[in-house]
């Protein structure tokens, strides 16, 4: 191509000779598919692995046959072993995933050098829900039977991971009125020819983003109503607000600071291997009330429960440390919180607050400031679970003539005082989290839970889902964790035994 005249032997300039670059010329070029990747490629192993399993479910939905017209449906093993492939790379989109059918070595072996409609993957990442379940379930019996997966003992932890909304899109409950109108009357002008468009194509899309327009601003008004309804609302019903993009979504606090709308993602891994046993999606901004719902999708997924659970305190209740002695299983969390004292009824001073009554256990009573005895009058009905309520009250006569009753007793009744004691099963958890056996396990929790959360948010990406709605946002959440399961299996079993086998 170019030359340049460079000082030769003897002073002589020489033109220099370079190879050039040719764009202009069509090459065919002999590929041999099955040399596209190395022997030990993990998308060899995602092949080999899906390929074991039983994909009927996903077949029987298939409405392409043999003998009719129609072009044939692409192999469910493929596009699950694509999308497996694509996230451990962390590649989330379907285009992206449609266009490295094109060009890259690993995902041209999985097709077989075929391309890919970025269509067909999109839906079938979201469409197939309860099949997706099933596969989940069916590697994690696959892992079990290798022995990988234990469930000697299980830790879980939930994360935030954002969802694909923004917070300009949270409206109250007026606006989100207003624009659902405004959607329906855009969908009743789609008839008006006045606004026709230039194509049937162009129309039909224009009539389906109205049409899911509306759809969505009902969702979110039903949305709103739950945000309205929910017992531990903060703000006052017409100040609440609900987004528009992806009405499910709720507003969280992120680990590294500030809030954004996002989803609850909640993991239970086995400890053995650091396997994910079981995965959720919820709404609720804390992990309160969560783990009793992992424990069942543990144990529909692998038809057992584990032997020990560990959680930290954000888990840790005493409804959960009961319910959890109910299904026999060893309960560690960090301690539970020891009852809040309550603060002086309306009418009595600071100074005349429960801790100003001394309680006297070698005969079960208070002595209140006047030096009076407050006797054990039985216990309080309560609903809260876990904790009995013991009540004590002053005599009336004692009362009647103090000269501390102005501050210390709101009305005409003698003063009373609640004495709150943890359920025999809260009680001997707490004794068991003060041993140095417990301690230790505790210690170890961090490391388990959280890896699985830091390797989907760092290796696959998994910090935004990629779709909208609560059923959309599992799906994506499955396809995150099979890929990290799968990664671990290629690490842990598959690489070994390709290494151990003979040349
Ligand atoms: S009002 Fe009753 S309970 Fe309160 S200090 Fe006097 S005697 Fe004790």
């Amino acid at each position: 191509m170019g030359t340049e005249e460079q000082p030769g032997p003897g002073g002589i300039n020489k033109e220099v000779r370079l190879k050039g670059v040719n764009r202009q010329q069509l090459i065919l070029r002999a590929v041999d598919v099955e040399k596209l990747i190395e022997p030990e490629h993990p998308a060899r192993a995602i092949w080999e692995l899906v390929g074991r399993l039983d994909l009927s479910r996903f077949t029987a939905t298939i409405e392409s046959v043999e003998g009719e017209p129609g072009r044939p449906a692409y192999d469910p093993r493929l596009l699950i072993s694509l999308w497996i492939y694509a996230y451990s790379e962390g590649v989330s989109s379907a285009r992206e995933v449609a266009r490295r059918c094109e060009y890259h070595p690993a995902y041209q072996w999985l097709t077989g050098c075929e391309g890919v409609n970025h269509h067909s993957l999109s839906d079938f990442r979201v469409g197939h829900q309860a099949e997706l379940d099933e596969l989940f379930a069916q590697v994690l019996g696959a892992l079990s039977a290798e022995g990988l997966i234990t469930l000697e003992r299980v830790m879980h932890d939930g994360t935030k991971v954002k969802a694909l909304a923004s917070g300009k899109s949270f409206r109250r409950e007026k606006t989100l009125r207003e624009h659902l109108e405004q959607a329906r009357q855009r969908v009743r002008e789609m008839g008006d020819p006045r606004q026709e468009p230039p194509s049937v194509r162009h129309a039909q899309a224009r009539e389906r983003a109205a049409r899911e327009k509306v759809e969505r601003m009902e969702q979110a008004l039903e949305e709103m109503r739950k945000v309205q309804a929910a017992p531990n609302a903060r703000r006052a019903p017409a100040e609440q607000r609900v987004s528009e993009t992806d009405p499910e979504a709720r507003i969280m606090k992120q680990s590294g600071g500030g809030c954004a709308p996002s989803h609850n993602l909640q993991i239970s891994t086995d400890a053995a291997h650091s396997l994910i046993v079981g995965v959720g999606v919820t709404q609720s901004a804390n992990d309160e009330g969560q783990l009793l719902p992992a424990l069942d999708e543990v144990q529909r997924n692998l038809g057992r429960l584990p032997r020990q659970v560990v959680v930290d305190a954000g888990f840790t209740t005493k409804e959960t440390i009961l319910e959890m002695a109910e299904r026999q299983v060893d309960f560690l969390g960090s301690t539970v919180e020891a009852e809040k004292r309550s603060r002086p009824g309306p009418g009595v001073a600071a100074a005349f607050g429960a801790e100003a009554f001394v309680y006297q256990a070698e005969c079960d009573n208070y002595r209140c400031p006047a030096g009076k005895e407050l006797p054990c009058r039985g216990l309080h009905r309560t609903r809260r679970v876990g904790v009995v309520y013991h009540v004590y009250s002053a005599r009336t006569a004692d009362c009647r003539g103090c000269v501390f009753r102005p501050k210390c007793c709101a009305g005409a009744s003698p003063r009373r005082i609640f004495r709150v004691q943890d359920a025999p099963v809260v009680e001997a958890f707490k004794a068991k989290m003060q041993t140095a056996g417990a301690q230790a396990i505790l210690r170890l929790r961090g490391a388990v839970a959280e890896f699985p959360h830091a390797w989907l948010k760092a290796k696959i990406g998994l910090r935004q889902f990629r779709v909208r709605g609560l059923k959309k946002v599992r799906c994506e959440a499955l396809w995150a964790c099979l890929a990290y399961n799968l990664a671990q299996w290629v690490r842990l079993r598959w690489r070994p035994q390709q290494a151990a086998a003979p040349a």
